[in-house]
């Protein structure tokens, strides 16, 4: 094990992972990544093409006020590699178009004319290339997850980052929380240790007694080749599209006189084969007909160039699951980023670094760390962001655990009970 001691120990070298100790690293501290991966972004963040966008959300108002919280997040976050070109997202089909009900909608979620704007379809064919009804938010980006990872993890002075080690416990002795390998041999020691591993997390905190209710989601997503003489040609994208399914503006090769077309993804739940399948090639296939308005259009036409797959790490109630634990002082939990990666990390990375920093404070000023003062302390920062307690509580691993969450981050809403229990 190394001499050098760091101030938190982050295992997992995701996206997650990434963002979380990317803003340590600008508070200050010391840390050390282990990731079971042979290099950054091996497990679901090896991905090129993801989307963020706010999105307006009308069935899950919590989940709206969330998502656009933790874009303001993304976009400071990630904005080294961040690109804005806009998002479009076509209206539901059969839904009527009815732009002052939208925008009264946009308002009322939070958004504003330079932020999201109500188009039919006629204007949307203009900008997008799709003759859909819906709206477009200028500032919808996408990031290459695995290129973020590659250069978080491979610049920094303060870091220190270990791949292909695999953690295979933790434990607390009071003082340090440990990284045990397969033998229980001591890996690491820090103050403070983040489970931004994914699905690695279920079994790391299973370890401690806490269950986390992760399932796995597969997804595909595939690139498409389309000839320069295909009809699919009037039909392609010249914007990123996200609705039932998302796919990215067409781009054309001279060398191939091609156009490549990225369409994705399947959500195929409790599936963790990485391998291509056909039916979610012609899933796809049929994703990009709806997507881009076009369901006469000859399947055949699209050829596939290239595909990836990506298991998604979700929880029961498909909201991430980010915070500190109750009573296990220094424990912090940063998973199921299930499609939401570019966000749900942003979002981590803000309120996790707050809660070691609140937790730093009341150690320095000899005060214990799990208090009703140090969770209050934690939400009065966690507001300047925008983050009320009923939102810091809906993501909480507190909330898998019954009367686990303190006084201060208790919401009004009806407790959860653990997994495997049973409400009356
Ligand atoms: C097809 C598809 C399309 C998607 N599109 C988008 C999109 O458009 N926009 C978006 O925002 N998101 C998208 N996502 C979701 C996004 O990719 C994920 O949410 C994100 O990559 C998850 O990041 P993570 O860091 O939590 O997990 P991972 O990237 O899986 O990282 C977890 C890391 O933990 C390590 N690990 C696990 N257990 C251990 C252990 N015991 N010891 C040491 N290391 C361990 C693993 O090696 C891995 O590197 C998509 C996902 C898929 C599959």
């Amino acid at each position: 094990m190394s001499q050098i001691e760091h101030d938190v120990l982050v295992i997992g070298a995701g996206i997650a992972g990434a963002a979380i100790t990317q803003v340590l690293l600008q508070q200050g501290q010391t840390v050390r990544v282990l990731d079971a991966g042979l290099k950054p972004a091996s497990g679901t963040s090896a991905h090129a093409f993801a989307l963020a966008h706010p999105g307006l959300i009308r069935a899950r108002p919590l989940l709206q006020r969330l998502t656009y919280i933790a874009f303001a997040l993304a976009k400071k976050t990630w904005q080294p590699f961040w690109r804005e070109e806009g998002i479009f997202q076509p209206l539901k089909p059969g839904t009527e178009f009815n732009e002052s009900l939208l925008n009264e909608q946009l308002v009322s979620a939070g958004f504003d004319q330079d932020s999201a704007q109500p188009i039919n379809a006629s204007k949307a064919q203009h900008l997008t290339g799709v003759s859909r009804d819906g709206i477009w938010f200028p500032q919808g980006a996408t990031i290459n997850l695995e290129k973020t990872c590659t250069t978080i993890f491979g610049q920094q002075d303060s870091l220190a980052y270990e791949a292909n080690t695999i953690v295979a416990s933790i434990s607390y002795d009071g003082v340090d929380w440990w990284a045990l390998d397969q033998k229980g041999l001591p890996l690491a020691k820090a103050k403070s240790v983040v489970l931004a591993c994914a699905h690695g997390a279920k079994e790391l905190a299973a370890g401690l007694q806490i269950t986390l209710p992760l399932k796995p989601v597969r997804g595909q997503l595939n690139q498409f080749q389309i000839s320069a003489t295909s009809s699919w040609l009037k039909y392609l994208p010249t914007a990123a599209i996200s609705g039932e399914g998302y796919c990215l503006p067409a781009s054309y090769d001279e060398n191939t006189k091609m156009y490549t077309l990225v369409v994705g993804s399947t959500y195929d739940e409790n599936e963790t084969s990485l391998a291509t399948w056909p039916r979610s090639d012609e899933y796809n296939r049929q994703q990009a007909a709806s997507l881009l308005n076009y369901v006469a259009g000859n399947l055949a036409e699209l050829n596939i160039a290239n595909s990836f797959v990506g298991v998604r790490c979700v929880a029961n109630d498909r909201l991430p699951i980010i915070g500190a634990v109750p009573s296990m002082p220094g424990l912090y939990i940063a998973t199921a980023l299930g499609s939401r990666g570019v966000l749900w990390s942003a979002l981590a990375a803000a309120i996790i670094s707050e809660l070691v920093q609140v937790r730093e404070v009341a150690h320095l000023q000899g005060r214990p760390s799990t208090g009703n003062h140090a969770s209050a302390a934690a939400l009065v920062r966690l507001a300047r962001l925008g983050l009320s307690a009923d939102l810091v509580a809906a993501i909480s691993p507190a909330r898998f655990l019954v009367g686990a969450l303190p006084p201060a981050l208790a919401s009004n809403s009806k407790p959860i009970l653990p997994l495997g229990s049973k409400a009356k």
